[in-house]
């Protein structure tokens, strides 16, 4: 139930959900001039960094796996590469952004987020109400808490995914320790990250999995953040785009020598073995599950909702989003409902990344902007 009545002739537009992609969305707007009271966000967290934050330090992430322009600021350019050789007076990171090598440290990119979210007037916009429904009315969409005439949903992952048989194991992305016998299950970024920990920690580790990890820089290749690599990608027939995304979400890691060098390591003084089999895990004293999230709109209550109720057109696990990553139907010169991160996939692969997460907002503020 609500627990506030928004004025609806004063707010305009609704973030749903108070991660990374609402701050950014939330980042853009103000920097295009639409002011905290005409914005309410409802969230679960408040600080929109803490579901991420926490996930990032139960693996020990150090640095971004995205480069300069992995930042929540409105603005391209300065990138977190700018702001650390301002404040190291070096040039080390610009170099590094040349050649694709630089990647903030996650404290910098922690401390960038809070500094837009201070500056940004977020606590005057923030209400914590998780919303179950949206419903589309004449020129807008009731929430629990409102009318709006302009709604982006950005509700993040749907949980994390455990395998049955695993399901007593704590998560990878979960605060934990290691064991001395570790069982670390997936064959993706958390999983090598997880392996190299547990050797780090000194424990003795085994890898489940059922294949072959794939090696690939990035989760989704740098094309797919061009203009030309996208406009390939959203003139593909609904087949072809699926195909592409379940090709990009098979789990995979960096490839060289950092990963495998302790790997190498620790295979030869037995420290390291691969298992395919689940048994495996009842001769250790810790399993680890680096299996990532649960997929797809139905896993979702709010979208399942939204999919059934508006029969929303889907291809397989996707909501099948105008290039924009707005929803057809939902979506006209009166009205905007768009959708950000991992949901946004069928619009932006990378929607899943804090630069597909600016891709929604731009396409949001867009038609924003138009009706003011
Ligand atoms: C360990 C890890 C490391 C990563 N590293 C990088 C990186 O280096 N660079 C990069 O670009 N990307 C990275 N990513 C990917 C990406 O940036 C994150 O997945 C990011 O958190 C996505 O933001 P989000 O806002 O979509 O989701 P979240 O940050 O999960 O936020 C969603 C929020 O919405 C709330 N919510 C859910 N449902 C509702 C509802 N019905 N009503 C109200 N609120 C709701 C949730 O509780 C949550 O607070 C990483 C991801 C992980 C897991």
């Amino acid at each position: 139930m609500p627990t506030e009545t928004v004025p609806s002739d004063t707010v305009r537009c609704a973030i749903v959900g108070s991660g990374l992609a609402a701050l950014a969305t939330y980042a853009t707007l103000r920097h295009a001039g639409v002011r905290p009271e005409e914005i309410a966000v409802y969230g679960t967290h408040e600080d929109p960094t803490e579901v991420w934050r926490t996930r990032a330090a139960a693996i020990r992430q150090q640095r971004m796996r995205s480069e300069s322009d992995g930042h929540v600021g409105a603005a391209a350019f300065p990138g977190l590469a700018v702001h650390e050789a301002a404040r190291r007076v070096t040039l080390a990171p610009l170099i590094a952004t040349v050649a694709n090598r630089y990647h903030p440290r996650v404290e910098d990119f922690l401390r960038h987020a809070e500094a837009v979210r201070a500056r940004s007037g977020w606590e005057q916009s923030f209400r914590r109400e998780r919303i179950d429904r949206i419903e589309p009315v004449d020129d807008g969409f009731a929430l629990d808490g409102g009318t709006f005439r302009h709604v982006l949903v950005a509700t993040g992952h749907p949980g994390l995914q455990r395998p049955v048989e695993f399901r007593e194991a704590v998560h990878a992305y979960e605060p934990h320790d290691y064991a001395p016998t570790v069982a670390v299950v997936g064959a993706g970024m958390a999983a090598a990250t997880e392996w190299l920990n547990a050797l780090a920690a000194g424990s003795e580790v085994v890898s489940i999995r059922r294949r072959e990890p794939v090696r690939r820089a990035l989760n989704v290749p740098r094309a797919f953040f061009s203009k030309r690599g996208l406009a390939a990608f959203h003139a593909a027939t609904g087949e072809r785009r699926a195909s592409t995304l379940r090709e990009l979400s098979t789990p995979s890691y960096p490839p060289g020598p950092a990963w495998d060098e302790p790997i190498a390591a620790a295979e030869r003084l037995s420290q390291f073995r691969v298992s395919d089999s689940s048994q495996t895990q009842n001769g250790v004293e810790q399993v680890i599950c680096a299996t990532g999230f649960r997929k797809g709109w139905r896993e979702d209550t709010l979208l399942r909702d939204l999919v059934e109720t508006n029969d929303l057109p889907t291809h397989g696990r996707w909501i099948a989003l105008a290039p924009d990553s707005t929803v057809p139907g939902l979506t006209d010169p009166r009205r905007t409902l768009s959708i950000a991160g991992v949901a946004a996939q069928w619009a932006f692969p990378a929607a899943d990344t804090i630069a597909g997460a600016k891709y929604a907002a731009h396409g949001f503020v867009r038609r924003v902007c138009r009706t003011r």
